[in-house]
């Protein structure tokens, strides 16, 4: 297989259907020659990630709010798979309940866990992989520009992607001397299943599509895109560092 990732293996997780972002993602780095293996939320979301990847091996059961669930997974992963290059992180989530109204709504629980599955588990994750990645490695996690301005609706999730790019920083601080690599793409708005559960997320698309440069939204293929090039050797001056593709959104 040739392309700038051939001879990489690389652990996608987040694929729940074929508008995942993670999805993207894989698509654009198998294009580029990488092997990708995938973790997937539970038994039910595996119906559909198994009508897009036909190899079971390469589908590996992680619930990211459960250590052991982790330690399960990155033990099977390298078992059958050995040493791996790399990483994308491409999981949120909040209760309908967080993601409308006021910030003043949020309750201590609603407010830790998105907290936990949407930012912790970068850093879980990155701790079980270090022992199976390589030198040079990459890892890569999806953020959104809500990280930073109060946007309508967006409300904890935005907190926790705040908590997410700054845990990017400093996992990018710890893992240089490894040899790993660690950066975020903040995308732009795209229909998916984790933008469904935001109130007036139509709304938000909209808007979304109206502040970009051109007038066209950015697609999951461009996002792609630019994980596999942060994934490889091209990128290797690139670390902590949030990579906006939105098509120029965050510039208005
Ligand atoms: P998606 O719903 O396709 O993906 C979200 C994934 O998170 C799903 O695969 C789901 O199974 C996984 N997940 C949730 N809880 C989990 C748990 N406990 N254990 C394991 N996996 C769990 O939606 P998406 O929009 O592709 O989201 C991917 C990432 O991109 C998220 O971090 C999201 O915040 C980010 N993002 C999305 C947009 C957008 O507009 N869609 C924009 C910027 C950033």
């Amino acid at each position: 297989m040739s392309g700038f990732l051939a001879g990489k293996k690389i652990l996608v997780m987040g694929v729940a259907n074929n508008r995942s972002i993670a999805w993207g993602c894989a698509q654009a780095m198998e294009k580029q020659g990488a092997k990708i293996i995938y973790t997937y939320q539970n038994e039910r979301l595996k119906k559909f990630i198994s009508k897009l990847v036909t190899d079971e091996d390469c589908l590996i059961e992680c619930d990211v709010a459960s250590d052991e669930s982790i330690g399960q997974a990155f033990g099977l992963i390298q078992s059958r798979f050995g040493k791996i290059d790399g990483i994308v992180h491409a999981i949120a989530f909040a209760e309908k309940e967080e993601l409308g109204g006021s910030i003043l709504n949020s309750t201590r629980a609603g407010f830790s866990q998105p907290v936990d599955i949407s930012a912790y588990s970068f850093l879980a994750a990155a701790k079980a992989g270090i022992k199976i990645l390589n030198n040079p490695a990459s890892l890569v996690t999806l953020t959104y520009m809500g990280s930073e301005r109060a946007l309508p609706n967006y409300n904890t999730m935005g907190i926790a992607k705040a908590a997410l790019e700054s845990e990017m920083r400093y996992l990018a601080r710890d893992l240089g001397e490894k040899g790993v690599r660690v950066n975020a793409i903040s995308a732009g708005a795209m229909r998916t299943l984790a933008v469904s559960g935001i109130q007036g997320h139509a709304s938000l698309l909209k808007i979304s599509k109206s502040k970009t440069v051109d007038g066209v939204n950015v697609t999951q293929e461009e996002v792609g895109n630019t994980c596999a090039f942060l994934m490889s050797d091209l990128a290797s001056g690139i670390t902590g560092d949030v990579i906006f593709v939105d098509k120029g959104v965050h510039l208005r």
